[in-house]
């Protein structure tokens, strides 16, 4: 039966996973608007597997409307969305586009789990139940399965101890700690990170910041929007730099953070740092 830790990345090197597979998330050409409001205009995005790309960015960049096109939470007017090589099929134009096939949408957003910045625990279960919600009733796993994972990501986030807890009785830190075990036990193909650390006092961010490079010591393939400059250098493969909808920069961290080509890619560093 697999393991709490199932989906870990394999210690193959980058060059070879990424010959072996296709993407596990790719973003062809990306147009979402709301209503008049252009949001974004042509977003080209690839994050192999095993790779942690990073959006950054200033607030009303996009970044967020991005991962919700992603996870299919909204609909983009134009481009390709594909996971593991497989296209999301569309039908309809423009803002009567919509998924074509609701078994994939399904399917697509089961294997890409969200952290959000505001944790979103359900204040009536205990830890532990918020963990093995979605496994239990979403992919209809079996309880003697779902509760040993779930207790075991517990552990590994450094809040086994409170598994019987309420939301209510964690600090925000293990609140979001458990929210991230929430996230790896649908045992996801990618995690995308909406800010996991800006709702933290400064102090409480350490303890969340140790987890996300903990999941990308292991190679888990993520998608992080972040305000944490540092925590983008640290873990980043890639890092994107939007601007008003489109790609203004983007490469390696040691590339945007230490030689950056834009002046608006360094009035936004002078600024975030
Ligand atoms: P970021 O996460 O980079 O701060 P967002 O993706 O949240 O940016 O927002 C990008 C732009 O889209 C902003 O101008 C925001 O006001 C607008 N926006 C976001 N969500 C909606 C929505 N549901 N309806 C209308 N406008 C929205
Ligand atoms: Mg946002």
């Amino acid at each position: 039966s697999p393991s709490a830790l199932a989906d870990t990345g394999s210690p193959l090197t980058a060059a070879a996973v990424q010959t072996a597979a296709p993407p596990v998330i790719e973003v062809r050409e990306l147009h979402k608007a709301y209503g008049p409001l252009e949001v974004l205009k042509g977003v080209t995005l690839t994050a192999p597997r095993g790779h942690v790309v990073s959006l950054i960015g200033s607030s009303g960049s996009g970044k967020s409307t991005l991962l919700r096109c992603l996870n299919l939470l909204e609909f983009s007017q134009q481009g390709e969305i594909m996971f593991e090589g497989e296209a999301v099929r569309w039908r309809g134009t423009g803002h009567a586009r919509q998924p074509a096939d609701r078994a994939q949408v399904t399917r697509f957003r089961t294997n890409l789990s969200m952290v959000f910045q505001q944790f979103n625990l359900w204040a009536h279960m205990t830890v532990l139940q918020n963990v093995m919600e979605a496994p239990l009733t979403v992919l209809r796993q079996p309880r003697a399965e779902v509760e040993p994972r779930a207790r075991a990501l517990l552990d590994k986030v450094g809040i086994g101890d409170k598994a019987e807890a309420w939301p209510a009785q964690l600090s925000g830190g293990q609140q979001q700690r458990a929210a991230i075990a929430r996230a790896l036990c649908m045992q996801p193909r990618a995690l995308l990170f909406d800010e996991p650390t800006s709702a933290l006092d400064p102090e409480l961010q350490q303890e969340v910041v140790k987890v996300i490079k903990d999941l990308a010591g292991e190679h888990r393939t993520m998608v992080l929007v972040t305000h944490d400059m540092r925590l983008a250098a640290d873990v980043s493969d890639h890092v994107v730099f939007l601007h008003k909808g489109r790609i203004e920069e983007e490469g390696p961290p040691a590339q945007l953070f230490g030689a950056p080509r834009t002046d608006r890619l360094r009035q936004f560093l002078s600024a975030s740092m």
